[in-house]
């Protein structure tokens, strides 16, 4: 390829923290807050103006999953903490049955409440915040990361921080820093598909909780008049061959998902869409990222006017608002000291090092083709070890969220957003552990940062953590095969 030779400058060093958390998603949003409060030195990095990761800027919605099938919450800590203050602010009812979908809990939240919610408590933990700002690059010497560049509209300028914790969700930091990753699948590399998520206001509820008792039989599981009227905040799932005749007619595109699939927000009559979709899209390459722009902000119209033709209680609706960036759900995942296996996440897998607890379903969204897989939620609780947040050869850095050393196939499980704030959580206590002993993270005692978590709240296996069960979430039907869903599970053994 054609270059140029970038000519030599020298950049000021703006900052010196602790620890610095590079992304302000979920991940980084416990690892922020959980740092400061450790009493270390701590700044986050977000390119966005406000924090959330895929949240608040990819509007994705509800918050999965915080419940295993007994309806016994397994992630608590800063993540329910954070429900806890959006139920407060009347941001999210908290967490409420989902029985469309599997899943033992489902929490809808309001993103824009949300973003004003997480600042507040990102500056009562005393974090330093600097917003609209890019990491573009880092400088290693000896296993340590000694700098990273950044770019923001002040221009070019250097961090050094003791400890990072990479939160970007793609592990941004990490690929500066010459860590080793894989993507996708390992026979071809292709990742999930990406989706914009969109809000529309002006529905009618009630009218469309009618409409779903009518057409029931066109709805994942055919839910009953009680079901229907049960669900809190209503997930809708279904309508897969009306989807297929409306893409046969060029109504509706045909790489849009094969189903509508939306949740009822605390806002009355909004819903957040996840119905469209684009495959081959690699989140970390910029002209794929504007190429799903282009595609999913036209895919918006063309949903939302087959949802106002064809669903009760939505003819009146308008498109309120879009994500203010496609939701990517893959990129890299790196070579850390441990890989999490699928069969782990199945089998509710747990470590002498386990830091945080997973109990979403194995979801991926197909990367090419149509099948898409999917486990059920809530079945198994596993945890994630701390090594896997380890990238191999380096001393100060640990990586969080979606990009940690895991499977393809177990990826498609620690990716949600609960999970992805206890890892956070974790990661942010363990690096203020290794600065106050002035050690590298492999060093810093494992059984201490898990009585350290488990003093916070987190839930963890095997530490005789008392169950916090809601019988409201406990799921009383067997998962169905997904049919109406068009999931498939591969891993599920016939009765
Ligand atoms: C379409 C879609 C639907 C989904 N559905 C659900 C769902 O229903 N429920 C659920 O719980 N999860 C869902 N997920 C998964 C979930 O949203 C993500 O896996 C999760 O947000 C990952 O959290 P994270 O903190 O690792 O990364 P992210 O949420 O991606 O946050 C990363 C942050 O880092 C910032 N950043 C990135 N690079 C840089 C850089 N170089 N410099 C500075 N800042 C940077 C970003 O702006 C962002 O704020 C979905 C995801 C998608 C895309």
């Amino acid at each position: 390829m054609e270059h140029i030779i970038e000519k030599q400058r020298e950049i000021p060093i703006i900052a010196r923290p602790d620890v610095l958390v590079a992304g302000g998603g979920p991940a980084g949003i416990g690892a922020a807050i959980a740092a400061a409060r450790s009493g270390v030195k701590t700044m986050l990095i977000e390119r966005y103006g406000f924090p959330g990761g895929n949240l608040t800027t990819a509007m994705v919605n509800p918050f999965f999953t915080f419940h295993d099938e007994n309806g016994n919450q397994v992630i608590r800590g800063i993540a329910e903490e954070f429900v806890d203050r959006m139920k407060q602010g009347g941001a999210s009812l908290g967490h409420v049955a989902d029985l469309t979908f599997d899943n033992a809990s489902m929490t809808p939240f309001d993103a824009e409440r949300a973003k004003i919610i997480l600042i507040e408590m990102l500056e009562e933990a005393g974090v330093e915040l600097l917003f609209h700002t890019w990491i573009v690059d880092a400088n290693v010497a000896n296993g340590v990361v000694g700098s990273v560049i950044i770019e923001n509209k002040s221009g070019r300028q250097a961090i050094c921080p003791k400890y990072i914790v990479d939160c970007t969700g793609d592990a941004d930091v990490a690929a500066f820093s010459g860590v080793p990753f894989a993507k996708g699948k390992d026979e071809d590399g292709s990742m999930q598909p990406a989706t914009l998520y969109f809000r529309v206001g002006g529905a009618d509820v009630e009218q469309l909780r009618n409409w779903m008792k009518k057409n029931r039989n066109i709805l994942k599981d055919s839910p009953s008049d009680e079901q229907i009227d049960k669900q809190k905040a209503i997930a809708f799932l279904g309508m897969n061959q009306m989807v297929q005749e409306a893409k046969d007619s060029g109504m509706l595109h045909s790489e849009v998902a094969p189903r509508i699939l939306m949740y009822e927000l605390p806002i009355p009559g909004v819903f957040c869409v996840n119905t469209t979709r684009i495959q081959n899209i690699d989140g970390t390459k910029t002209a794929d990222i504007t190429r799903a722009e282009v595609a999913l902000r036209k895919q918006v119209l063309e949903v939302h006017a087959f949802l106002q033709k064809y669903i009760g209680g939505f003819e009146s609706s308008y498109i309120l608002d879009s994500g203010i960036q496609v939701g990517i759900r893959e990129t890299r995942r790196i070579a850390g000291d441990y890989v999490l296996t699928e069969q782990e996440v199945l089998n509710s897998a747990s470590f002498e090092d386990g830091i945080a607890c997973g109990t979403f379903a194995i979801d991926i969204h197909p990367p090419h083709g149509k099948k898409q897989i999917f486990t059920g939620s809530g079945k198994s609780v596993y945890e994630i070890p701390y090594r896997c947040l380890i990238p191999k050869n380096l001393k100060n850095l640990l990586v969080a969220g979606r990009p940690i050393s895991a499977t393809h196939i177990a990826h498609g499980s620690i990716r949600v957003m609960a999970t992805c704030t206890a890892m956070g959580q974790a990661a942010g206590v363990a690096v203020a552990m290794a600065c106050h002993n002035k050690c590298g993270t492999r060093e810093i005692n494992i059984k201490q940062l898990r009585k350290e978590l488990v003093e916070q709240g987190q839930y963890l296996l095997n530490e005789n953590i008392g169950e916090m069960v809601d019988p409201d979430l406990i799921l009383d039907s067997e998962n169905s095969d997904g049919r109406q869903a068009e999931h498939y599970n591969p891993f599920r053994t016939k009765k």
